[in-house]
């Protein structure tokens, strides 16, 4: 699942190629993804500038002028830039062309990507209007944390993985930030101290920063890809050996997604 890494690499090399340009055509070939697809697309956007592209936790929001095309690539989506236009495979669902022959295309195997699109503050829309800090910005900090962890029951690594605490932190982040952070995915959130949970905010940073620069160093020739090959140190390791104390790494089901961590090096 792409989670924020991969959208913020996948902005910018979009953001790079992309705006200033005109879109031409639009080509829906599905009705719906995890919502309906706006058909009034195909009208709306030939002829709009593309102004910018940003990004709120894992939704990408196109500034077209007049409206925002907003993206999430959902489970399995991503978006693919050609420099000419190639047939359509299997589940490439929609086309975004450009008038210096660019083609954006969104393919989503298990279509709970959402493409759709807002006029006025997009950032008071629905979808995006609960989402909590993004946490590459000062607004995301231990004191934060620490204030939202008093008194709460959940496990630590649940509530860093909760949209409304912080903005696009999922499994593999939230995984990978405990274990540089030494603290246990299990720990109960309201005993995390203030050092703590600064400790925490400094890791979710540090490996959401780390894997964006692997991102952006992975440049590739023809299209935009939102994976990239990366190391983890905890994630998708379980049982195999802890790269700080020689350890087995332990996986456990919490909130039931996979979830490694060392009971030596993590407390
Ligand atoms: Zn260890």
């Amino acid at each position: 699942m792409p989670e924020l890494p991969e959208v913020e690499v996948t902005r910018r090399r979009l953001e790079r190629e992309l705006v200033g340009k005109r879109f031409t055509q639009v080509m829906l070939r599905v009705k719906k993804l995890r919502l309906p697809l706006p058909a009034e697309l195909k009208e709306i956007l030939p002829g709009l500038t593309l102004r910018a592209i940003t990004r709120r936790g894992k939704y990408l929001l196109f500034d077209c002028g007049s409206g925002w095309l907003l993206v999430h690539l959902g489970m399995t989506g991503f978006l693919r830039l050609l420099r000419s236009s190639i047939p359509p495979g299997t589940h490439d669902h929609l086309d975004f062309l450009f008038d210096d022959g660019h083609l954006l295309r969104f393919h989503d195997p298990r279509k709970f990507g959402i493409v759709t699109w807002f006029t006025g503050d997009p950032l008071q829309q629905p979808l995006l209007s609960d989402i909590g800090p993004e946490p590459l910005t000062e607004a995301f900090n231990g004191g934060h944390l620490f204030d939202i962890a008093r008194g709460r029951k959940v496990a630590v690594k649940q509530l860093i993985m909760n949209s409304a605490v912080v903005a696009g932190v999922g499994n593999i982040y939230a995984n990978e930030a405990l274990f540089r952070a030494g603290i246990r995915p299990d720990r109960i959130a309201g005993t995390l101290t203030l050092q703590e949970c600064s400790q925490l905010v400094t890791s979710i940073r540090s490996v959401l920063e780390e894997s964006i620069a692997a991102g952006d160093a992975c440049r590739v020739a023809e299209e935009s890809v939102t994976y990239y090959p990366q190391e983890y140190k905890a994630y998708g390791r379980g049982g195999k050996a802890c790269c700080c104390c020689g350890g087995q790494l332990d996986e456990i089901r919490l909130g039931n997604r996979s979830t490694v961590f060392c009971r030596s090096c993590q407390n």
